[in-house]
């Protein structure tokens, strides 16, 4: 050890040093980490500071629950996988490909016996790490079909998700199986494309707004299963004036989002007395069928420059808000996404109609006007 601490001191203080080679020694340092680990666990070290051999690893190296089962692990394998023991010494591979093939080998069991170690070692100079992992996961279910299914079935027993109040927003953390991570995430990617030039939302955002689009989709289809006989829905109060509302639980919202909620929506009228409800009328769409046969013979997508959401997909904005008299008439109506229309309501975009052209104008930005003889200005 004094030598090796000696030989660490030198190589401190070089500079300009074999990057591969370094990367070759540190490997093999932490195989003989794993070997002396797995010897401390076999003699009790572990016991005498009345630890788990997991907890004594993390303690002693001072890392992760899971790194410290994998040192451990790679430790017990390479004992018995010999010439990959020998291969990270010769640094023909690295530790975390040792890794994976320790992993397998752990999985296996007694059926290890079918793991070519001279064929892994090339797979591990042949494919990436992520890639080796699947070739792993592949060998391990046509090796060990019945373990594969029952580690996926303990993995799927892991699944949760929790939604939160955090403030006025949710917070969302979730672990799901294979399946339904893929599910979700192919139809994340199939929403969190950019809306044309004008979308400035990060991808972090662009996700988030993905997710609440497949959600308002949902409730807006109206295929949700009924709950207390009532499609599940997102209930608003507001008065006729709109200039408060409150969510159905008592939250309050902006003025400007009640707006939005209420431009495309089924509202019911609901008289009071008081704190009595005297009367509740028949819920009336504020877009009538009618209407969006009409919106459909002029759009297929979403009425803002570049956006690509399909009709299907949007809501009939109203160029009048109806609070402010406007009745509901077909040529007043744009179809939205859910971004372009919470742009519209609380970013402060106008919606203009120029003939049959619909043209979007951001809040106090320069707009660039092009002069009849091509000459471009900014204006305010
Ligand atoms: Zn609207
Ligand atoms: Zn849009």
């Amino acid at each position: 050890m004094e030598n090796l601490r000696q030989a660490i001191d030198e190589l401190e203080a070089q500079a300009g040093l074999d990057v591969r080679e370094l990367s070759a020694l540190v490997d093999r340092l932490q195989a003989v980490l794993c070997r002396e680990l797995r010897d401390g666990v076999r003699r009790g070290d572990h016991l005498i500071e009345g630890k788990t051999p997991n907890g004594w690893v993390a303690s002693a190296c001072r890392v992760s629950g899971s790194s410290a089962a994998d040192r451990l692990r790679v430790g017990e394998q390479l004992e018995r996988l010999p010439r990959v023991a020998q291969a990270i010494r010769s640094g023909e591979i690295g530790y975390q490909a040792a890794a994976v093939i320790c992993h397998l080998s752990d999985l296996l069991g007694e059926k290890r016996e079918q793991i070519d170690e001279e064929q892994w070692i090339q797979f591990s100079k042949d494919f990436s790490i992520k890639n080796l992992r699947r070739l792993a996961e592949h060998a391990r279910f046509v090796a060990d079909p019945d373990g594969a299914e029952r580690d996926t079935e303990e993995d799927y027993e892991q699944r949760y998700l929790y939604l939160s109040e955090l403030g006025s927003m949710y917070k969302l953390d979730a672990v799901l199986d294979r399946e339904g991570g893929m599910a979700l995430k192919s139809a994340l990617e199939s929403l969190t494309k950019r809306l044309g030039p004008t979308d400035v939302r990060s991808p972090r955002q662009r996700r988030a707004d993905a997710f609440k689009e497949i959600v308002q989709h949902a409730l807006d289809r109206g295929t949700l299963p009924r709950r207390n006989g009532v499609r599940p829905h997102l209930s608003v109060h507001t008065t006729p004036d709109g200039l408060k509302g409150e969510l159905g639980d008592g939250m309050p919202v902006p003025r400007k989002t009640v707006q939005r909620l209420a431009c495309d929506c089924a509202m019911h009228r609901v008289v009071k007395a008081g704190s009595m409800v005297i009367d509740v009328g028949r819920a009336k769409r504020t877009a009538q069928p009618a209407h969006w046969r009409a919106i459909k013979a002029r759009h297929t997508t979403c009425a803002a420059p570049g956006c690509e959401r399909p009709i299907g997909w949007t809501q009939a904005h109203h160029l009048e808000f109806w609070s402010r008299g406007g009745e509901t008439n077909a040529h007043r109506l744009v179809p939205l996404c859910y971004y372009h229309h919470r742009l519209v309501h609380e970013g402060g975009w106008q919606v203009v109609l120029a003939g049959e052209r619909v043209e979007f104008i951001p809040p106090e930005t320069p707009v660039m006007l092009r002069r009849r003889w091509g000459e471009k200005r900014w204006a305010a």
